[in-house]
């Protein structure tokens, strides 16, 4: 599997405020690579620095092989899509809003959609499960079908590379599960790359197939979900107790909290 985004010793910050150093790693075609990390350690700092929302201060940034930088607004945009936390709130239907995500693929003076882009708008509606939806109003969807409406629009620029910040955020256990199944699947069969924000460690354990833990915006550690999440790395960047053991069923670390009450309990 090659490397769709490369990272080497990369640095993004803010001018004169909070910077990300240090970091590097891939993130492979046909692979989901989380992201975790304590609040503040620079999670979507860094995600700016992949969208070039923030400049690259050191080190390089790769994508497709192409310096980031080197790239055209365009040029990434046909490259890169990003579903954001927030979900914008369009007085649009769904249907035009996936559609903008195919504006990068405008040639100049057109007005209109081409009948590609509309077949194109369709498809992606239809394997995220938002087709049914496609004459309502933004404004009128739950945050789960908003999460998808977003996904779809993403997916309509036909990137390689897919950014999530945290998208499972706000959602309950069965329209995280159903976010994540979808981003795996379209990870598998688009072979796009998939980098994701994520809290849930439980979910991050079980979806991704690499993770990168930041604290105080540097890598502390990255791998695999088994070599990521064991109990000393948690409690070192989280500085809470926790209880790793397998999950029955994927064999994976699942991650248990535990209460004050109980760690008095022990201690005794
Ligand atoms: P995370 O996503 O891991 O919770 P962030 O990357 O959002 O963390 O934030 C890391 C640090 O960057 C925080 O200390 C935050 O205050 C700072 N920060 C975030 N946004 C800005 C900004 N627009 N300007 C300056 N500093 C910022
Ligand atoms: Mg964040």
């Amino acid at each position: 599997m090659s490397i769709c985004l490369e990272l080497e010793n990369a640095q993004v910050g803010y001018t004169n405020g909070f910077t990300v150093s240090g970091i590097s790693f891939g993130a492979k075609f046909g692979t989901i690579t989380g992201i975790i990390g304590p609040n503040g350690s620079g999670k979507s700092t860094l995600f700016k620095g992949i969208c070039a929302d923030l400049p690259l201060q050191q080190g390089a940034i790769l994508l497709d092989n192409k310096h980031l930088e080197k790239l055209s607004l365009l040029e990434k945009a046909q490259k890169m899509a990003v579903v954001t936390q927030f979900t914008d709130k369009y007085a649009i239907s769904v249907e035009e809003y996936v559609m903008l995500g195919r504006t990068p693929y405008r040639k100049p003076f057109q007005m209109f959609e081409t009948a590609t882009d509309r077949h194109i708008v369709e498809h992606y509606m239809k394997l995220t499960d938002v087709f049914r939806l496609r004459h309502k109003q933004m404004l009128q969807l739950s945050g789960g079908e908003q999460q998808l409406a977003s996904i779809a629009r993403a997916l309509a620029q036909e990137p390689q590379l897919l950014l999530l910040d945290e998208p499972t955020a706000h959602l309950d256990i069965s329209h995280q599960v159903q976010i994540l199944d979808l981003v795996q699947h379209l990870s598998n069969k688009l072979n796009i790359a998939v980098l994701l924000i994520i809290h849930d460690l439980n979910l991050a354990s079980e979806y991704c197939d690499f993770l990168v833990m930041m604290n105080e915006g540097c890598v502390f550690v990255k791998g695999s979900p088994e070599e990521v999440l064991n109990y000393k790395n948690i409690e070192t960047v989280y500085k809470t107790l926790v209880v790793v053991e397998p999950n029955p069923l994927s064999k994976k670390p699942a991650v248990f909290l535990v209460s004050e009450k109980m760690k008095r309990q022990i201690d005794k």
